[in-house]
């Protein structure tokens, strides 16, 4: 398992475990360096690995992948491919490599479905991740195609959850809105300032979902994955199959904090994509669906915000 310390790392490892298993192996940043290519290696060689969860990856929210572009993708074009390829030399058969939705174009058909990959242009905002996210698709199925490996790809929609980032600048738009409506009902302010225009679309996807999500992916048999991918389109998406505007977020976010002042938006932040809503059909035919209600999965998100308001990230 690689990025245990992550949101959806945590969550898969927890799954795992419920799931029985007792044998998952974990590294903390300073015993392995993901992005050091012989630090990999070693890891590799040292260690008996039958199977890979690659959910490390450098995330953030709108405002941190236009700040810091060099280190998206740098970063996870790095870590990637050392342990993709790490795991293909020392004889690692099964892999599960975790993407994003933001790998479609911007302007794709919505819902969008796997095959709208490198039909367009990507949303600018967050080019360099997504390539590097492409490219880790791309690198899975080559892997599959010269060398027979079974290595697959789940593309989440935005996820949420306990344990995500709330920085306030760098985070995505739950963990920011949780933090802001929360100090602003703290502190008594009469309003709450929400970024851009307040009408993209969104489909959010509790983190615990996309755990049993990931494992029910790496757990088909290959036959049954086979009849659904194919050789050269072999991502699968992962979301609830419902969206809504940022306006309608807020609403629900202030109404969780318990908040009972103004939500204002801020035309000058960035809006990103208009709409983001994945097409689940591949996931359904392969026997998975969502099934925790985005009110509820907030509910529980500002639960443990607030019960780890000292350590949060
Ligand atoms: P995106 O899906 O890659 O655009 O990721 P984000 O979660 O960063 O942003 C989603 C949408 O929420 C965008 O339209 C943002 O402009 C909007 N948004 C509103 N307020 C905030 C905020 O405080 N932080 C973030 N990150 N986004 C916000």
């Amino acid at each position: 398992m690689a990025g245990h310390r992550g949101m959806v790392g945590s969550a898969i490892v927890h799954r795992l475990r419920a799931l029985g298993y007792g044998n998952i192996l974990t590294a903390d940043r300073d015993q392995l360096d993901l992005l050091d290519q012989q630090a990999v290696r070693d890891f590799f060689s040292a260690h008996a690995i039958s199977q890979v969860y690659l959910a490390a990856a450098r995330v953030g929210g709108i405002h941190a992948n236009d700040t810091y572009p060099a280190d998206f993708i740098y970063d996870n074009l790095m870590i990637q491919a050392n342990v993709i390829g790490a795991a293909h030399d020392h004889g690692v058969q099964k892999l599960l490599f975790l993407g994003s939705s933001c790998i479609y174009p911007r302007l794709a058909a919505q819902p969008m479905r796997e095959d709208a990959l490198l039909t367009g242009v990507l949303e600018s905002t967050n080019e360099p991740y997504a390539i590097a996210k492409i490219a880790g698709i791309k690198l899975c199925e080559s892997y599959n195609r010269q060398h027979d490996r079974d290595y697959r790809s789940v593309m989440p929609t935005n996820l949420y959850g306990p344990g995500d980032n709330f920085h306030a600048q760098n985070s995505h738009v739950i963990p920011a809105l949780m933090r802001r409506f929360h100090l602003a009902k703290e502190q008594g302010d009469p309003q709450v300032v929400v970024w851009g225009s307040g009408t993209p679309r969104r489909e959010f996807l509790h983190v615990n979902d996309m755990a049993a999500a990931s494992v029910h992916v790496m757990e088909l048999p290959p036959d049954v994955w086979a009849r659904q991918v194919s050789p050269m389109l072999s991502h699968i998406n992962v979301g609830c199959g419902s969206d809504v505007t940022i306006h309608e977020l807020a609403t629900l976010i202030a109404d969780v904090v318990g908040y009972r002042g103004d939500i204002v938006f801020d035309p000058n932040q960035p809006d990103g994509t208009p709409r983001k809503l994945l097409d689940v059909s591949r996931l359904q035919r392969l026997g998975w669906q969502a099934g925790i209600p985005l009110k509820q999965g907030l509910a529980d998100t500002y639960a443990w915000y607030v019960a780890h308001l000292d350590d949060v990230r």
